[in-house]
């Protein structure tokens, strides 16, 4: 029983196809789909004249704020295959000493499973339970897998995910404890990929890379959808993104469109800053190189382990969205995003992933360098609760038995 209108309610749904992102090929919606013929992701589409004719703004609105108030732009046609473990709509954390006057940190740790993977992941997987997908195997830097491995052991859908070897230990295990059998292999996310792809061509799973299936960009999609509604339907001028996959950064950029079509916003957008770190930087190479698609990073490092993606299918819608907001891609180095998480929770009381802290490292530098400026409204997103990530010692030892300087603890 759920006490939630948003989770018992029948909605009309109005999906009406998918197309490939690359050429635009149609296929058919209500079937089971990976990437399109060319190798490339699929974009669902929707019917924007029905939903701007039965669900008006005004009515989304007044339902409770999650991820299921904005039913009618997404893909789940029944309510029965809606998999909730409670997709709360995040906040807005100012971060006044260590950011700025104006700087938001949309904190996505607080969702299930603590991060934004179960953002795309809830939808991905509700899909292919309605779709009749009864195995699924994924590659995974680990925050992905963990929200896999709750919602399908959630709807009884069998789990196997492969983790690079140098995966945070709190992440395999997690994984494991919510139910998927989880290995370590010898190389990066797109080597796991490579076995991952090898059994669904041997029909022994169902495929759930990233962008590989079409709906975690619709879950993803939702942060740009809460972003509006919460700035009160004029979006922000900026918004940092740690890029791996890039599929938040594309979902929005698909989202701003949508409500575009829809009259709920105007044609402004937000400056896209796609973060990554300096020892995996494949998108910002292309970009600073004027390409379309982006090249494997080779021998990828970085203590931001979910923005660890060599190669992104996606790519190309990456640097797209990038490019037609006026933002860039940027690369920070691994001790700048350490200290930016550790300011952030020494003056503002906010624990970030290092992902997080990425994109606090790039708002100080695109501050210092003058691509934004200190009155722009920004949002970082902080994408995994801090508490997932090895964190320095602490704690001193002290004997309850002997004598304690009170004044000097
Ligand atoms: C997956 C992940 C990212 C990257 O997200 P994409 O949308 O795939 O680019 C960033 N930070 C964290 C903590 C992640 O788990």
């Amino acid at each position: 029983m759920s006490l939630n209108p948003n989770l018992t309610a029948e909605r009309p749904t109005f999906v009406t196809h998918l197309e490939c992102s690359m050429t635009g090929e149609r296929y058919e919606a209500d079937q089971l789909h990976g990437l399109s013929s060319v190798g490339r992701p699929l974009l669902v589409r929707y019917d924007l004249d029905g939903v701007r004719a039965m669900a008006p703004r005004a009515m989304i609105e007044a339902r409770p704020t999650d991820l299921w108030r904005w039913r009618e732009l997404l893909p789940v046609r029944r309510t029965a295959d809606i998999v909730s473990l409670g997709e709360i709509e995040t906040p807005l954390v100012p971060i006044p000493k260590s950011g700025g006057p104006n700087v938001l940190v949309k904190d996505e740790g607080r969702l299930p499973t603590g991060s934004f993977k179960a953002r795309g992941l809830v939808m991905a997987v509700a899909m292919a339970k309605a779709l009749g997908v009864t195995k699924i195997a994924m590659p995974t830097n680990g925050n992905a897998g963990a929200a896999l491995a709750a919602y399908a052991t959630r709807c009884g859908i069998e789990t196997i995910v492969l983790c690079p070897e140098e995966t945070p230990e709190v992440n395999v295990r997690e994984i494991a404890a919510q139910g998927a059998r989880v290995y370590r292999v010898n190389g990066q996310i797109d080597d796991c990929g490579a076995i991952v792809g090898r059994g669904a061509a041997e029909g022994r799973w169902f495929d759930f890379s990233t962008l590989k299936e079409p709906y975690r960009i619709e879950g993803k999609k939702t942060m740009g959808l809460e972003l509006a509604a919460q700035f009160r339907w004029k979006l922000p001028q900026a918004i940092f993104y740690p890029t791996g996959g890039g599929t938040g950064l594309i979902g929005m950029w698909k989202a701003f469109a949508e409500m575009e079509t829809l009259g709920w916003i105007g044609p402004e957008r937000p400056k896209m800053f796609a973060v990554q770190a300096s020892g995996c930087a494949p998108i910002v190479r292309a970009f600073e190189a004027g390409e379309e698609h982006a090249e494997r990073w080779e021998d990828a490092a970085t203590v931001a382990a979910g923005i660890r993606v060599p190669k992104a299918v996606g790519d190309f819608l990456i640097l797209r969205a990038v490019r037609e907001s006026g933002g860039t891609a940027m690369a920070v180095g691994d001790p700048a995003i350490l200290k930016a998480v550790d300011d952030c929770a020494r003056q503002d009381g906010l624990l970030m992933c290092p992902e997080g802290g990425a994109t606090l490292a790039a708002y100080r530098e695109a501050l210092r360098t003058g691509l934004v400026d200190e009155d722009d409204r920004v949002v970082l997103f902080n994408c995994a609760t801090g508490l997932k990530y090895p964190m320095p010692e602490a704690g001193i030892a002290l004997d309850r038995h002997g004598e304690i300087d009170l004044g000097g603890l």
